[in-house]
Order: C-alpha cells, then structure tokens, then sequence
C-alpha cells in the first residue's frame, strides 16, 4: 500500500508538488494522470526515496519513506521515465549485474524469472543496444520486479512505445496490478481508462480528482452537457431553454440541442423535463453527452475542481488555480 499525506515539494520558490494526499491499494492499478508538468515524477521520486520532500509524509509499504528509506527500497520496484541501461550488457547480464548491486542471491535464476514475467527470455542474451524500445522499457520493468517487491512505481511506462508494444506493456501492468500495489504515471487518458481500477488527476501540483474512471464519467454525466433531441423548432426552444436558471447555454448542436449547466454539479435534466412538458414539444431524446476521461480532464482541470467521491457522486467544488490544462 502507498499512503501520502500532505506531501509538498518545492524546487527553490517553485512549488512543483503543492500539499497531496492519496492512497493507492494493494491488488489493484492506480493512475497517476496529469499533463506535462504535473508534478508526477516529482512525486514519484519522492514515493522512491529518490528526492527529499519539502514538507510531508509518505508511507509505502508499511515504511516511513524518508525515516526508512532502506527498507522502503527494498519494497519497491521503480521504472524511470527512462530507464539507465547499460546498453552493452546482455539483457540477463545486466539484471544479474542489477542483482549483484540489490544484494539478491540466486542471480541467474531470479534473472530468467522477471525475464519470464516481461516475456523476454528469447532474449536473454541479445545485447540491449540491439533490443527495441519496447524490449528496452520492459528490461527496465524486469529491474523493477527482480526483488520482488510488493509495490511498484512506473513512471510514464508506455511513452514511445508503438501500438502493439503498448497494448501489451498495458496488459502486463494489468496483470502486476493483481498481485502488486502498482502506481503508475501516464498523460494519456483513454490509457489511464482502460488501465486503472482507481485513477488520480492531478494538474500543476494539486490533486483535482480522483475515482474509478467509471466514478469520474458518472460525477459528469451526472452534472454535465446533456443532449436534447425534440420535435420542434429549435428557434422556438432555444431560448426558453437558455432561460432556465439550470442552463448556462443551449446551442444547435448536429444531432439536437447541447445545454450546457452552469457548473458540473448541476443536473439541468429534471429543469428540461419541466420545460418539455409545459411547451408540449415532443420529446425524443434527453441523455448525457458522452464524455471520455479527456473531456472529463479538461472539465476538471478548468476553473473549478471538483472532487469525486468512490461511489462517483461529486463533492463541494473547491478553488483551483488551475488553467485549462495542456496535455
Ligand atoms: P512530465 O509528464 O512532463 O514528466 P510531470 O508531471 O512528471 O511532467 P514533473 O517532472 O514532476 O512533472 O515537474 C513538475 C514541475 O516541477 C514542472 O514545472 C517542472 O518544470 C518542475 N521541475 C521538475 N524537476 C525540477 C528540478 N529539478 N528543478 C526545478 N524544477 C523542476
């Protein structure tokens, strides 16, 4: 389990981490989703005992991480956002060498088994120089994994990858995340989707949401644009629609009329039902928007935030400085 409390990181006056707290669970995959600059590496780093927190706490498998950093490392596998190889090693000889280093006795052996794990023991014996991208990245989950440990943090694993080299890296982090508590970093949303069991936004340092992705699409389909398909003039709709205190805008949209609330935590349906029914339109269709992790990214990194409790319902807004995000 990793548990954070408060952490804060300050790169002289710049504060790339600002004050986060978040659990992630054992058996399970938590994402840590942020556009560039986040702050995640930087947090990564600290959950690794890599850099010093500014202020905080962080407890990763049962171990205070900057008063037991020893025994934390030897509980965590890390991957790097890039890996240090050691190109001219064989792929075995450099996780024995890695081994040697970490203090693992029966080197070859438990070598061959994390090569088994990355599915990469035809090629024990290839230089890394001469192994793709992919192979390389999953060389570098192979040093995470020699030890055993039973939390693993990997920063931005699939960045570079192509198609197929991605979908199965997800598959494997998939299949780590049942028997390991496994963090990892990624700025691809629809990845953190289909990946995650829980998933944490964070944005310029701060944690803006956090939930199941179905959690996250729930807060805002729940809250969000809606789509509303009637049969009747949209002329004649329009502005009465736009004149519900639960509307901050309907527009012509290509399949019927996008209302738009005036913050995600206001559903405008019941207000458009009312509407329907008094103006006796026909009514065809009144639904959510469907919304991806992007929109919902972009909604949550905008002026407000919005934070989603486990069973998706969302909470009081808090302030944010947050600009739109850049991803
Ligand atoms: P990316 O996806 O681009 O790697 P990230 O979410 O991992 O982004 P960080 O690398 O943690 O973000 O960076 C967070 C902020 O801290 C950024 O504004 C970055 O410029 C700043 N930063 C990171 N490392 C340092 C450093 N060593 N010195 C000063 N500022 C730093």
């Amino acid at each position: 389990m990793i548990e954070v409390f408060d952490l804060v990181k300050k790169y002289g006056p710049t504060a790339a981490v600002k004050g986060i707290s978040f659990a992630a669970q054992p058996g399970q995959v938590t994402g840590f989703l942020g556009p560039n600059g986040a702050g995640k590496t930087t947090t990564m780093r600290m959950l690794t005992g890599f850099l010093p927190p500014t202020t905080g706490k962080a407890v990763v498998a049962g171990y205070d991480v900057f008063e037991q950093s020893m025994e934390v490392r030897k509980r965590v596998g890390y991957l790097p956002e890039s890996v240090p190889l050691y190109r001219d090693m064989t792929a075995l000889g450099y996780l024995m060498y890695m081994g040697e280093i970490r203090g693992i006795d029966n080197r070859r052996q438990k070598a061959m088994e994390v090569l088994e794990r990355v599915q990469l023991v035809n090629r024990a014996d290839s230089r890394i120089r001469t192994l793709s991208k992919g192979m390389r990245q999953r060389v570098g989950l192979a040093q995470a994994l020699l030890h055993n440990p039973e939390v693993l943090i990997l920063d931005e694993p699939t960045i570079g990858l192509d198609p197929i080299q991605v979908l199965e890296l997800r598959d494997l982090i998939r299949e780590l995340g049942k028997s390991h508590t496994l963090l990892f970093s990624t700025h691809i949303l629809s990845e953190a989707e289909q990946v995650c069991d829980d998933v944490i936004i964070i944005n310029q340092g701060q944690i803006v949401a956090q939930g199941s992705p179905t959690a996250l699409r729930g807060s805002l389909e729940r809250g969000g644009r809606v789509l509303l398909r009637l049969n009747a003039p949209a002329e004649a709709a329009l502005p009465v629609l736009g004149a519900l205190d639960e509307v901050a805008y309907a527009e012509p949209g290509l399949d019927g009329i996008v209302i738009t609330p005036p913050n995600p935590n206001t559903d405008p349906r019941p207000a458009i039902a009312r509407a329907v029914i008094a103006h006796n339109w026909d009514l065809i269709e009144l639904r959510p928007l469907a919304v991806n992790l992007e929109e919902i990214f972009l909604e949550l990194t905008r002026a407000e935030t919005v934070a989603v409790q486990p069973d998706g319902a969302a909470a009081e807004p808090q302030s944010s400085e947050s600009e739109v995000a850049q991803s």
